[in-house]
Parts: structure tokens; sequence; C-alpha cells
């Protein structure tokens, strides 16, 4: 059980920020949504009702359950209402300086013991937090996509986070249902780093000509055990998303050619051609 002070804020109610309130929701917390305008908000709740409703019809909620959750979710606009939260997760748009600033305005809203945490795939979480007094409190809680289903969390140390923060931080993720694991503060902590190989080599492959898409899919499925091909993969995640990622790897192992990104999804990209959200990737998708 939660102490019925405990709060957590989360910050942007997109894709991971509505997932990850959600699951703080599920697990007690008294859980305050933000992002800048209300109709992003809106959209965020909206997803986050939608999946409840699609559990309750499922067997896995009840009713009641459903209503309590909802009741523990409150949203807001007011980054200040932040203030008395144990611990903020943000999870705004892939911008370093963007989070930068999120960071230092949290910093002077939120007493030091407020764990301040960056949900970022692929920043250093020391840089997120260069702007801030307290910069001890400041760590990288990398969930994965959606969150309400993926159990696993990176917890990551910046240089200058505490011992302390690192421990409390992995008993809050317990406590939310998760599985934490340690990783230090380098490009790509432990995930997205090994994954980078799988996108790149599967592009590759594909590049020279020596095997298709949907072959390259079903074999990583049917002898790999993998649940999903690396190409319907980069079309969940968006090419757009994972093309980032990886040029960001590339840039921070200064170039290492393990982590060159790929020219056909390069391509991709620049088209449109981003994955499920517009329709067409490696794959095209039918609206319904
Ligand atoms: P998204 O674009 O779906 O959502 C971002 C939200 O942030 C939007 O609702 C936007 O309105 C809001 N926002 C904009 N400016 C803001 C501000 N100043 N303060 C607070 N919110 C603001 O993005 P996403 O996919 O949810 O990614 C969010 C973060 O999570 C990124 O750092 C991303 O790298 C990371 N991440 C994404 C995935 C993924 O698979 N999509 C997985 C792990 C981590």
């Amino acid at each position: 059980m939660t102490n019925p002070t405990e709060k957590i804020a989360v910050l942007g109610a997109g894709t991971m920020g509505a997932g990850i309130a959600q699951i703080a929701a599920q697990a007690g917390f008294d859980t305050l949504l933000y992002d800048i305008k209300q109709e992003f908000i809106e959209t965020g709740l909206g997803r986050i009702r939608d999946f409840l409703k699609g559990s309750r019809e499922r067997g896995k909620l009840s009713a009641e359950q459903e209503q309590q959750i909802l009741d523990r979710l409150r949203s807001t606009t007011q980054l200040e209402d932040c203030q008395g939260a144990a611990l903020v997760i943000e999870a705004a748009p892939e911008k370093l300086e963007l989070k930068r600033d999120i960071f230092k305005q949290l910093d002077s809203i939120c007493g030091p013991e407020t764990l301040l945490a960056s949900n970022t795939s692929s920043f250093n979480v020391t840089a997120i937090a260069a702007n801030t007094q307290h910069q001890e409190r400041v760590l990288g809680l990398h969930f994965f996509n959606p969150p309400p289903l993926m159990a696993l969390v990176e917890v990551v140390q910046g240089d200058r986070t505490s011992p302390a923060v690192i421990d409390k931080a992995t008993d809050l993720m317990r406590r939310m249902g998760k599985t934490p694991a340690r990783a230090k503060d380098t490009p790509g902590f432990i995930v997205n780093r090994i994954a980078r190989p799988f996108y790149n080599e599967a592009l590759r492959v594909l590049g020279d000509g020596d095997a298709s898409v949907e072959t390259i899919d079903r074999v990583m499925k049917e002898a790999g055990n993998f649940r999903m091909g690396p190409f319907e993969l980069m079309d969940l995640i968006g090419n757009d998303i994972n093309f980032a990622a990886t040029d960001s790897l590339y840039q921070s192992f200064f170039h290492d050619p393990r982590f060159r990104p790929s020219p056909i999804q390069q391509r991709m990209v620049m088209g449109g051609n981003l994955g499920r959200k517009t329709g067409r990737g490696f794959y095209v998708y039918d609206k319904k």
C-alpha cells in the first residue's frame, strides 16, 4: 500500500507519459498528468480510459477498480502543481534543450526531497541535470513502449545522482509493478545500445539484397523466437524515432561505424514512411 500523500507527477501525456501515469495510478499512487495544453491531456486520458475499459471487458479489472484508478488520476497544465510530489517523471519530446529547461524549472518548484526522473531514450542524464542545483536527485527512468505492458525499467545513475536516490527510485519502480534494472549513464543505456545492431544489421541485409523484409522478419520470429521481426518493430516504434535514436548513439560514440545509421531508413523518414503511425513503413497498414 502507498502512503496516501505520496504523489507521482508525469510530464507529457503522449505515448509514454499517458502509459506511465496509468501504471502509477494503477499502483495506488496519487497521480498527476501534466502537459502544455489541455487538448494533449485529453488525448492521453482518452487512451488510458480505452486501455482500462479493454481490461475490464476482458475481465482483468472490475468496474469499481477501473473507477478507483481514474479517481487517482488528476491533470494539470501548471508545472507548479508538481510541488510536493515524491517523484516527477518527465516524458516530454526527445529534445535536449527542452528537457534541460524543464528540469531547471522543476528544480525550483520541487523541494530537494522530490526525485526528478527523465524517460529519455538517448540523452545523457548528467547533461539533463546540468542546470539544476540538486543534481543528486536527478536520474533516468527509462520505460519501454507500451509502459502498461512492458515490465522493464532502466534506472539510470547520472554522474552526480546519489546512491540513495537510485535505491528509492528502484523501490518505487517495484511498487509500480515494474522490474527495475540499474544502468550506467552511457549512450543508449543497456537496451537501446544492444538493440542497435538488431535493426542496423537487418537494414544492411536488406540493402545488400540478401533477403527481403518479410523473410528477415519471418526467420527472426520463427527461428529466433523473437516476438516481432526488426522491420515490424521499426514500424511500431516509428522510423523517425528509431532513426533518431541510432543517429544519437552514432554521434555519442564519435562515429563508431557499428552504430552508423542506414540510408534506407533515412530515406523512409524523409519520405514520411514512418510506420504504423502514418499507415506506411516497411509494411502498408490498413487504417481500420
Ligand atoms: P510523444 O510525442 O508521444 O509525447 C510527448 C508529449 O510531451 C506530448 O503530449 C507533448 O504535448 C508533450 N510536451 C511537449 N512539450 C512539453 C513540455 N514542455 N513539458 C511537458 N510535456 C511536453 O513522445 P513519446 O514517444 O511519449 O516520448 C516521450 C519521451 O519518452 C522521449 O524522451 C522519448 O525518447 C522517450 N521514450 C519513447 C519511447 C517510445 O517508444 N516512443 C520509448 C522509451 C522512451
